[in-house]
């Protein structure tokens, strides 16, 4: 202000000396006009057309002005700066989120959405930004779930992608009346809460059986009533036989839950298989003298293998035990423990009646029977082959099931070569 004052004062003084007063006046206002107009012409230059951060160099008032706008452009860069490593920051680590996640507006149209919500929900990036989210999600109990406004509790509803997962939806309401939706797959904890009821169910029911019989005994005989002795030799074998299987029962069961839990190491102990075989074909023999089967031990006894021996008895002696059980008077049985390749090859096999193929896949499931009454009857509790595939999970191996009705079945499995130890001494090896 004080410039423009000594300015106009300076040519107003020149205007009197030359006495042209007004025309000086006139010039020098055209020539401030003409340098403030250059000047707006260098800035707007500067602003939209020039590449260049630096401002034009100026002095005074237009210097100052050219600095302001500088330091608010600087200041404007870096705070958009800082914000796009946030948002990038936040969009990482809800990408790196194990669940599916889904922000929508208050209109419940989409804004964003994670990797895995485009995998798990199935909705496509960017087509499905701005729909809403249950035209996406058509299942009912979504749709109720979502626009019922209650979002306490999570629901669990099966995934619009595959009908053989089951999501948990949650729904928190955030930021300017957005919401969001996280989807989780719960998939095995669903199942495992349905398997651990069946099993419950299971246990109770087969020990309830036996139970019964035993109690409606204990009541007959704790009466007035006289029965005549062979009642009571009756009643006596069937309480034994039935408290034998409740035994058997929890015994088994004790076993399956030791092997499950079971964290120790197959790759410490070598078990020396062959006389293992041998105490089981004992065993066999003792059992076996009811039934007449003929039974043929093809062992290498050189062959030996990484393992835990308490898990690998239950195993064996389950196939061979189950061989003897399920094949009708003097059948054939043929138990081989060969080196095949490079790997140790265990197998039972038998002539008896065999197996319908359509029980084959679950035969392996706890308490599983193929025929209730006959496996009862020879006091299997149905959880013998689930120890198998539990002890052979745990040697990294998988039980193979050959079955064909009216010829026979075998139950075999191999050892991988990391775990076999063929033709060496256990004394060798220097684990003994
Ligand atoms: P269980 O304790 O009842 O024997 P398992 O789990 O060992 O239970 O066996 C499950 C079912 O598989 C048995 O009930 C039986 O019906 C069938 N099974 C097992 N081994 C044989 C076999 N060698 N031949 C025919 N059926 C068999």
């Amino acid at each position: 202000m004080t410039n423009v004052l000594v300015y106009f004062s300076i040519v107003a003084i020149l205007g009197l000396f030359i006495d042209r007063l007004f025309l000086c006046l006139w010039l020098a206002t055209v020539a401030l006009l003409m340098i403030h107009y250059w000047q707006l012409f260098r800035l707007n230059r500067w602003l939209w057309h020039s590449k260049k951060m630096t401002p034009p160099k100026a002095k005074g008032l237009w210097g100052h002005i050219y600095d302001g706008v500088y330091f608010l452009q600087r200041r404007n860069r870096n705070k958009r700066k800082e914000l796009g490593m946030l948002v990038r920051r936040f969009r990482e680590g809800s990408e790196a989120l194990p669940d599916a996640a889904v922000v929508v507006d208050a209109d419940a149209c989409i804004v964003w959405c994670n990797r895995l919500a485009r995998i798990e929900l199935g909705l496509r990036w960017p087509a499905d930004i701005g729909r809403r989210i249950d035209n996406l999600i058509r299942h009912p109990d979504f749709i109720r779930f979502f626009q019922g406004g209650h979002y306490e509790n999570p629901i669990e509803v099966i995934s619009p992608a595959n009908d053989q997962k089951i999501l948990e939806y949650r729904v928190m309401p955030y930021g300017d009346k957005h919401l969001l939706l996280i989807a989780r797959d719960v998939t095995r904890v669903t199942q495992m809460d349905q398997m651990r009821k069946d099993f419950v169910a299971n246990v109770s029911h087969e020990l309830r059986t036996p139970l019964t019989v035993v109690t409606g005994y204990l009541e007959m005989l704790s009466g007035d009533e006289e029965y005549p002795p062979f009642f009571i030799g009756k009643a006596y074998d069937e309480m034994s036989s039935q408290t034998r299987r409740m035994q058997s029962l929890i015994e088994q069961l004790l076993i399956l839950s030791r092997i499950e839990a079971s964290s120790e190491p197959v790759y410490e102990k070598i078990v020396d298989v062959p006389t293992l075989l041998k105490t089981i074909e004992v065993e066999a023999a003792t059992l076996n003298q009811a039934k007449h089967h003929k039974i043929n031990f093809d062992i290498d006894p050189n062959l030996t293998a990484f393992g835990v021996e308490t898990e690998l008895r239950s195993a064996f002696s389950n196939l061979i035990f189950n061989a003897v059980h399920y094949t009708p008077d003097g059948g054939e049985i043929n138990v081989r423990w060969q080196l095949d390749g490079t790997q140790a090859h265990f197998s039972v096999q038998d002539n008896g009646d065999g197996i319908p193929q359509k029980h084959l896949t679950r035969i392996t499931e706890r308490f599983y029977r193929v025929d209730k009454a006959r496996s009862r009857k020879t006091g299997g509790s149905g959880l013998g082959l689930s120890i198998v595939k539990h002890v052979l999970n745990h040697h990294n191996s998988k039980l193979e099931i050959k079955s064909t009705v009216g010829e026979g079945s075998t139950f075999s499995f191999a050892f991988s070569e990391e775990l076999t130890m063929a033709n060496k001494t256990i004394t060798e090896t220097g684990l003994a």
